[in-house]
């Protein structure tokens, strides 16, 4: 499956895209991202990661993107080049190239990048049927988490340390006992009465594209969801455990650190739930999930 970039106005290969050494995204994070999933040569609610991004190129002042009818026509050319029926869009948009120096440069246009290669949605549905383990670390981040900037250190650090103690995501705790998210995905709780519990989408977490599509599925579907904060204590004591992320549509989290979460299988919540948002993913792309 050929990988392949949008840079500096070019579709090229994807080892010879390049940016400069002095991108201010490379330089200071002064980046923002979105990672946009296509199914079928479809792409997934690709309307909301764009007024997510337009918001964030506001909220940082960062002027000068091409146009939405633009970006999504860049988009659906890498997307035909790449020859992928399955994978994720990638896009990045720095403040652009200049000499360095922390305040924003005067009239640097911004540089744009792209790139498109293969997911394998099907391996996450197969991870639904099992879930994944987690575990948890101090959320140690910055306080606008809802911008999707490229400064993602710490989310680095706390998904190394999943994958070293095998673990498939970093549950973030704040210092008051909070569960904000995971470190690339939204975290979920169902409680004791069978409500689904989610971290309100305000500062301290990304308004993640996929947790609004299973909002709208579960209230749709007359299921109780309220959004608000939830503890480590509430999460440990919790029948069900699930994340949401564009990579992994649901995936209910069975282990949390040495415990098990519930019996330690995927529970009724998350598998219904499962099944709303591959029905709705089918809806928008024709794409299915193997029968397991
Ligand atoms: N939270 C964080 C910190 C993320 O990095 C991501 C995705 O990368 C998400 C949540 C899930 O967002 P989305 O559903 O838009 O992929």
């Amino acid at each position: 499956m050929p990988a392949v970039a949008y840079a500096n106005g070019r579709y090229l290969p994807l080892d010879e895209a390049g940016v400069s050494v002095e991108d201010r995204g490379f330089q200071f994070a002064d980046s923002l991202y979105e990672v946009i999933a296509f199914l079928n040569g479809r792409f997934l609610d690709a309307a909301g990661h764009f007024d997510r991004l337009e918001r964030g190129l506001a909220e940082l002042a960062i002027a000068g993107v091409p146009a939405r009818p633009v970006l999504d026509q860049i988009a659906r050319r890498l997307v035909a080049r790449a020859r992928i029926a399955d994978g994720l869009l990638y896009i990045q948009v720095s403040r652009g190239i200049a000499r360095r120096d922390h305040a924003f440069p005067a009239d640097t246009p911004p540089t744009l990048v792209m790139t498109a290669r293969g997911h394998d949605f099907a391996r996450r549905a197969r991870q639904q049927q099992t879930g994944v383990a987690a575990i948890t670390r101090p959320d140690i981040r910055w306080q606008r988490c809802d911008l999707k900037t490229v400064a993602l250190l710490p989310a680095v650090l706390a998904k190394q340390a999943a994958k070293e103690a095998g673990a498939f995501e970093a549950m973030f705790v704040a210092d008051d006992g909070t569960v904000t998210e995971g470190g690339s995905t939204n975290f979920w709780m169902v409680d004791a009465g069978g409500r689904i519990v989610t971290h309100p989408a305000d500062r301290r977490i990304l308004p993640g594209i996929a947790r609004a599509s299973l909002l709208r599925l579960a209230r749709d579907a007359q299921m109780t969801v309220i959004e608000r904060p939830f503890t480590l204590d509430e999460a440990r004591a919790a029948p069900e455990l699930f994340l949401t992320s564009t990579t992994a549509p649901i995936l209910p989290v069975v282990r949390l650190d040495a415990a098990p979460v519930g019996d330690g299988a995927p529970g009724p919540v998350a598998t219904r739930l499962a099944a709303l948002a591959w029905a709705e993913i089918g809806r928008q792309t024709g794409w299915r999930p193997p029968v397991a």
